[in-house]
């Protein structure tokens, strides 16, 4: 219940996002008041980790002093101004530089948007002006797979492949298909190897590719490892797999790096650690540690002349957002790229990554963890309710509820996406701060499991 006036205001007066509105009213909100380093507290004083990091975005921890003097000092110079006809900005141009300068080889042009689903939207807007620049009015279909998570606008909510995301919302739009998730512990089959599954799913996209027409598939999009969708690292092999498929039928390879980009697997982005080569790259989140909303999409120049050319032949790109390549977000982007490179934060990010997955993996013996899996500073524990058959509980995500509830009684933010718990946290954190975590992770998984039996 609901027990002072901002709680009441809250439930009175505000539509929370990703969120069972009635349970929010009989609950009332956990107000976070104010954050350092990885911790956040409410406005009881309580003080939680956030394991986390928010919704997998501030690598840097909060309370970054470096970060709030950036936005004051931009804020103060020059508050907004847009890039619309022939504006730019110091901030902006010289983060679009320094993101071809970190990126993936080749990807050497930048639009920003305000969020990763704007980004994603605007790919899909900038691959079907692209292929009618190259008069391949046909080729719009998008691939993208089961359990991926690319926004929530209508075009990337149809990437988007979690039904959560679009039940009762019309969704998908027809130009989205859905391969595979690729999760070896649930879709491989009986004594199939990662290699073996990886091939069969390189196959199942290639017959979707031939099945549909290769003349209508524009792109097939993907994050590197699957964030939203339950941490989903994918089989040894499948993205070069992939990719080759992609190639074979001049399929374009879209990396979602909204989650895994800046350090969070360990290297700049998700591509190096998985050998993706792509000619769209989407990111955000890490971009400013979230402290600021920001993403952008980088292409290769192959993607962009076409782009160009027909800009010219139409008079205008006309496609852009008011608050797009923000000055204050790009000036925070910028100090917090500075940050990551400065302190180290790639291969802190790798080094705690590997810390915290040995830490996670201790607890795979527990009669109720199914699978530990992860990569880099980003990983998950499924909940099962046999270990032999892998059964889920039923219905799926009650028992995950359950643990991200009673977390909080100990001091522990986590996320459940439906059984499985999620651990990203800021890419800050230290040995000891990891084994807080896991000592609190303990605890929580002791009350559930009493609950369960
Ligand atoms: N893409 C991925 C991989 C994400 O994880 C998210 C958000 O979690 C998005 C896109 C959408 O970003 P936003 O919430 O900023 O629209």
């Amino acid at each position: 219940m609901p027990t002072n006036s901002l709680h009441s205001l809250d439930v009175a007066h505000h539509i929370h996002p990703v969120t069972n509105l009635r349970r929010h009213e009989r609950l009332g909100p956990i107000v976070i008041d104010r954050g350092e380093g990885i911790y956040v507290y409410d406005d009881e004083g309580r003080e939680y980790i956030e394991a986390m990091a928010g919704l997998w975005s501030v690598g840097v921890g909060f309370g970054e002093p470096r970060l709030v003097e950036a936005a004051a000092k931009q804020l103060a110079k020059l508050p907004y101004y847009h890039v619309f006809s022939h504006k730019a900005h110091a901030p902006s141009t010289l983060l679009a530089a320094k993101l071809t300068e970190l990126a993936p080889a080749g990807l050497s042009h930048v639009f920003f948007t305000n969020s990763g689903a704007e980004a994603n939207d605007s790919v899909i807007k900038f691959v079907w002006y692209y292929n009618n620049a190259l008069g391949r009015t046909e080729k719009k279909k998008f691939i993208s797979r089961e359990g991926a998570y690319h926004g929530i606008t209508i075009a990337a909510a149809s990437l988007t492949g979690l039904a959560g995301n679009q039940k009762g919302f019309d969704l998908p739009l027809p130009f989205a298909r859905h391969a595979t998730r690729p999760h070896h512990y649930r879709n491989a089959l009986p004594g199939e190897s990662e290699e073996a599954f990886a091939d069969r799913l390189a196959k199942e996209i290639e017959d979707l590719i031939l099945a549909e027409g290769p003349e209508t598939v524009a792109a097939f999009i993907g994050e590197p490892v699957m964030g939203a969708g339950g941490v989903i690292v994918p089989p040894k092999g499948y993205w070069p797999k992939v990719q080759a498929v992609c190639r074979k039928y001049d399929v374009l390879v879209i990396a979602d790096e909204v989650i895994n980009g800046f350090g969070r697997l360990g290297t700049m982005f998700g591509c190096e650690a998985l050998g993706i080569e792509p000619d769209i790259l989407v990111c955000s989140k890490q971009i400013t540690s979230s402290y600021q909303p920001l993403a952008a999409i980088l292409m290769k120049d192959s993607i962009y002349q076409p782009i160009a050319d027909q800009s010219e032949k139409l008079g205008m790109l006309g496609h852009g957002y008011t608050t797009g390549a923000h000055p204050v977000a790009t000036a925070v982007a910028l100090e917090n790229l500075a940050i990551i490179e400065e302190r180290g934060l790639v291969a802190r990010a790798a080094a705690m990554g590997e810390y915290m997955r040995a830490g996670l993996a201790r607890f795979a013996d527990h009669p109720l963890v199914g699978e530990v899996r992860g990569m880099g500073l980003i990983a998950a524990l499924e909940l099962v309710a046999d270990k032999e058959t892998k059964a889920r509980f039923e219905p799926v995500g009650k028992v995950g509820l359950k643990l991200f509830d009673r977390a909080h009684d100990h001091g522990l933010i986590v996320r459940a996406i439906g059984d499985s718990i999620a651990f990203c946290p800021p890419m800050i954190i230290t040995e000891a701060e990891i084994d807080e975590m896991l000592r609190r992770f303990a605890l929580t998984l002791d009350d559930v499991t009493d609950w369960v039996n």
